[in-house]
């Protein structure tokens, strides 16, 4: 496969951005190799500046729910760009935008729309801390909620692709206040509570795990939880970041039926373009500035063209029986990828959800954080590259789950598991 225009770009772009990126998965240091460089997007498809062309997996990291460069998003765009870019007074798409988060998300009584998904888990946890007057904060080892410093602390992701889960830079006061516990034990959660729930001003959990492969929670565990914060007056902070919208139109909350207090979201909302929100109780968002005191703002917040984008989004995704056909392209996927597995006498397993999936070189089932670490990494890396030689892009990294988009027909995935006997037959040995 040709990539030499990539690597050119790739050896300008190491002089003058860290690592030669502005996020840090996105330069395969675990995976081993270097990035490509992409050109454009339509579909399923990334096409790179070599003129290579990859079946996607990781759709942005989560927006594109509806494949690159959807014509209705992109006539969305058009059409309110020639308005102007931002305005900074209020616009009537961020009205219809809450209206369309409300009503998809009962929890959601208001929202805050702000321009990354860190921004929205930093301002949850804010007014956690203002509406309870608690400074504690519980998160699960192996989520990931962002880079803020709260958030460093045992974190997923990139954080943990690069072993760097305690990241320098965060003062020891603040990450001293980030309590952690394993995902998916009820006795930690309890113990926890027990110890120091006077202290805890609220518990933020990624409700499917996305951020250390994919991980599904127990039976009872998400209610477990909600119990716990009930009891001790602690605030349940849903960060459905990755599966709002995603995993059911209403996100984790509504597959599993569990009301958190407070919930936030990026991703599709944004449907391509920077943007995040949180929301919750009434009572809760009422605090936040101006109509309370807790202070949270932002220059571009409720941008008319991000808006815009992620309304035609919404619209995309709230046609009746769209995440139906997503699960079952899903599902298509990871039957497919594990039939080809066994076939070559390879050892896997894969998670699902609707829209999303994790990989595991190991035997299943997969429950913990640490049968997550489990799965062989080494082979992970090489199936990555054997895959990406034969056009199919997966997340480049052993511990980032994989996202399927409403644009990924029978044929794609069909393609996908093609590559993939080839793949695990190279890597079977
Ligand atoms: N929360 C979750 C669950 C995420 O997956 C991510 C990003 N992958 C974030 C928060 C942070 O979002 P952003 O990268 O937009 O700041």
């Amino acid at each position: 496969m040709k990539t030499d225009r990539s690597h050119a770009l790739f050896t300008r772009a190491s002089e003058l951005l860290p690592g030669g990126v502005n996020s840090p998965v996105r330069a395969f240091k675990s995976v081993g190799g270097e990035p490509f460089f992409v050109q454009r997007a339509g579909g399923p498809y990334l096409h790179d500046v070599d003129g290579n062309r990859y079946i996607d997996y990781v759709g942005s990291w989560g927006p594109m729910i509806a494949g690159h460069a959807h014509p209705k998003v992109l006539a969305a765009v058009e059409r309110t760009m020639r308005d102007g870019l931002s305005f900074g007074v209020p616009n009537a798409l961020e009205v219809t935008m809450a209206e369309a988060i409300t009503s998809i998300v009962p929890s959601c009584e208001m929202v805050r729309m702000v321009n990354s998904g860190t921004e929205a888990t930093l301002s949850a946890i804010r007014v956690a801390r203002g509406a309870t007057g608690r400074n504690r904060i519980v998160k699960f080892e192996g989520c990931y909620h962002g880079h803020g410093d709260s958030f460093l602390v045992k974190a997923g992701s990139g954080a943990l692709t690069l072993g760097l889960p305690n990241s320098p830079g965060v003062p020891s006061a603040l990450a001293d206040l980030t309590l952690t516990i394993p995902y998916n034990d009820f006795d930690a959660a309890t113990e926890l509570f027990e110890k120091a729930g006077s202290d805890i001003a609220g518990l933020i959990i990624e409700p499917i795990v996305g951020n250390a492969n994919c991980i599904l929670p127990r039976d009872g565990y998400l209610q477990h939880l909600r119990d716990l914060c009930t009891k001790h007056g602690a605030l349940l902070i849903f960060d459905e970041v990755m599966t709002g919208f995603r995993v059911a139109l209403g996100g984790a909350q509504q597959r599993y039926g569990i009301t958190p207090d407070l919930s936030t979201f990026g991703k599709i909302i944004g449907g391509g373009m920077p943007v995040g929100a949180y929301g919750g109780r009434r009572d809760l968002m009422s605090q936040v500035a101006p109509a309370g005191p807790i202070y949270q703002a932002g220059t571009l917040s409720g941008n008319p063209v991000a808006m815009a984008a992620g309304l035609a989004t919404l619209e995309l995704i709230r046609e009746p029986g769209f995440h139906d056909a997503l699960e079952r392209s899903t599902h298509a996927l990871c039957d497919g990828l594990e039939s080809a597995a066994r076939d070559a006498g390879v050892t896997f397993h894969t998670v699902r959800a609707p829209g999303m999936f994790g990989l595991y070189f190991r035997e299943g089932p997969i429950e913990t954080f640490e049968d997550a670490k489990g799965s062989d990494s080494a082979r992970f890396n090489r199936f990555f590259h054997a895959m990406l030689e034969r056009g199919v892009y997966l997340a480049p990294s052993a511990f980032e789950a994989g996202f399927v988009s409403s644009a990924h027909g029978e044929a794609e995935i069909a393609a996908t598991v093609e590559a993939a006997r080839a793949a695990f037959a190279e890597v079977a040995t």
